[in-house]
């Protein structure tokens, strides 16, 4: 029964329907790209006024301590821990990806240097996202010792890639580009088994799909927090490092904030005690501050709960484009199988591009990525079935009228 008004329906049903009130949604607009950039909490605003005019404005200096500037990282890294299986003091927010994953590992390499020296092979995927293969390219570079990384094409070679030399095996949980989601528990195990240490890349699934790295008994994780966690463009990321991890090793980051008592201002570098360590330099407030805002909607509800709706709502995607477009040149890029699915909905076609293009000129947003697929991310926090409902529809009109084929749907700008 895939009508619009069954989907007014499961609105009607939705027991997290009432956050969405709490997100800066534009009139007019179905935003299905929140897997990108998330949207502005509609706190926001006001939160950062508060930093403007109080904080700075007021505190000036004071509000290192006052206003617990300093301690941002560590207090953001415990309000997400539990969003991805992890404890107090196992997370901080800081950093982008691509720096934390030079800092994890260049210690997941150093460790394995100690165990097991012959080991001097990254395993990642040949799909990963482009950042996370340069920045081990360039730490191997940099490191002169031998290291190469062995890229695979299909999750199904992972077995056979994990032989005696592998130190540490990089891979992200939800491939950006599919959705295609590990299982992180079971790749875990048989990387651990294989003697290499496991790294995952929580770009795609913090805040969108339950994450327990902790039961997962996982190494090292980096994530993302202007994607789902609705932290505001170049919002910070963070990284984990399971408490076995944290003592004996160092990242070569050695800044200040990653000091034991960085205003002692010794000459020597003493490493913190904790995941502090992985810190590296001042952070920008601005951008932190944005991030607990976000946070504190995730603290109204469980990604147990996030999930159920998520999957409620690519489902609907999914058949109701399969239904309206299935004979247009559309294919599915996403897996059908719950188990391995992120909180996103990939349809690959040759035209993709300028299709994306015709959906936001409607007011349908979605994104592209190289090649042909057609990304659209389902953020259950501020994302109704109606809205699933009027973008296949958008779709499918857009595809039938061959409304893409228009020379301003083709032209590119320097973001897909
Ligand atoms: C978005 C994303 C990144 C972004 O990295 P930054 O250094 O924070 O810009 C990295 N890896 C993956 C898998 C991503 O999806």
């Amino acid at each position: 029964m895939l009508t619009r008004q069954h989907a007014q329906e499961l609105d009607l049903n939705d027991p997290l329907a009432p956050l969405r009130a709490q997100f800066a949604l534009p009139a007019g607009v179905i935003y299905l790209d929140g897997n990108s950039l998330g949207v502005q909490p509609a706190a926001a605003p006001q939160r950062m006024q508060q930093v403007l005019q109080q904080e700075w404005g007021q505190g000036l200096i004071a509000s290192w301590n006052d206003a617990g500037w300093f301690a941002l990282p560590r207090t953001l890294g415990n309000q997400l821990a539990p969003l991805i299986g992890a404890g107090d003091d196992e997370v901080v927010v800081t950093d982008t990806i691509s720096v934390n994953l030079f800092k994890l590992l260049s210690a997941a390499l150093s460790i394995q240097a100690q165990r097991a020296p012959g080991r001097k092979v990254i395993v990642s995927e040949r799909a990963n996202f482009p950042t996370d293969l340069y920045i081990a390219e360039g730490l191997i570079r940099q490191l002169d010792r031998g290291y190469t990384l062995r890229l695979i094409d299909d999750p199904a070679e992972l077995p056979a890639a994990l032989a005696d030399d592998v130190a540490v095996v990089m891979l992200t949980h939800v491939n950006y580009r599919s959705g295609a989601m590990f299982d992180m528990a079971a790749e875990t195990a048989r990387i651990h088994a294989a003697g290499a240490l496991a790294l995952w890349d929580l770009a795609h699934s913090a805040g969108a799909v339950p994450v327990d790295l902790s039961a997962a008994d996982a190494d090292f994780a980096v994530g993302c927090t202007y994607k789902y966690l609705n932290g505001g463009p170049g919002s910070p990321a963070f990284l984990w490092v399971a408490p076995r991890w944290q003592q004996d090793f160092q990242q070569p980051l050695s800044g200040w904030w990653g000091h034991r008592t960085p205003f002692t201002m010794s000459p020597g570098y003493v490493p913190d005690d904790g995941v502090g360590r992985y810190l590296c330099g001042t952070q920008s407030i601005l951008a932190l501050s944005m991030v607990g805002v976000s946070l504190d909607i995730y603290a109204q509800t469980d990604m147990a709960a996030l999930r159920r709706k998520s999957l409620a709502l690519t489902d609907l995607f999914i058949a109701l484009v399969e239904a309206q477009c299935g004979d247009l040149g559309v294919t599915l890029a996403t897996p059908r199988d719950h188990a391995q699915r992120g909180s996103q909905v990939s349809f690959e076609f040759e035209h993709g591009y300028a299709v994306v293009q015709a959906l936001i000129a409607r007011g349908v947003i979605g994104d592209y990525r190289e090649p042909r697929i057609m990304r659209f991310g389902f953020t259950p926090l501020y994302t109704r079935f109606v809205d699933v409902w009027d973008a296949a529809a958008q779709l499918a009109d857009v595809l039938r009228t061959r409304d893409w084929d228009q020379p301003r749907f083709h032209a590119r700008g320097a973001v897909t």
